[in-house]
């Protein structure tokens, strides 16, 4: 065991497996539990991050961290997220990561 700082809050804490305390953990979960909660009820085929956003006050960054921990699976379907690098709106499917497919592929040039 080692000692860390929460990546969120800055608290010190027991580190285990992920970077953050475990009261922003719960905090985190919590979260996307009603952002998916929302969503559901919505009854929507189609809902954009920019939404959710505004809807939670949360800021990108959070809702990423939360994608990328696969918390949005339930409504990935649904969800229209936002390219970090040309800001085009696309459809993420299993993908992680905010980069749509025509920006992936002039990074592999
Ligand atoms: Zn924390
Ligand atoms: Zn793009």
């Amino acid at each position: 065991m080692t000692l860390a700082n929460c990546k969120k809050c800055g608290k010190l804490f027991m580190k285990k497996n992920r970077d953050i305390c475990d009261s922003c953990y719960d905090a985190q979960n919590k979260l996307a539990e009603e952002i998916c909660n929302y969503v559901v009820s919505l009854n929507t085929d189609n809902i954009s991050m920019v939404d959710i956003i505004k809807k939670f006050n949360i800021n990108s960054k959070e809702f990423e961290t939360l994608f990328n921990n696969a918390k949005f699976v339930q409504i990935s379907d649904i969800l229209t997220i936002k390219c970090i690098r040309c800001g085009n709106e696309f459809k993420p499917g299993r993908k992680t990561g905010f980069i749509c497919d025509s920006c992936l592929k002039k990074l592999k040039l």
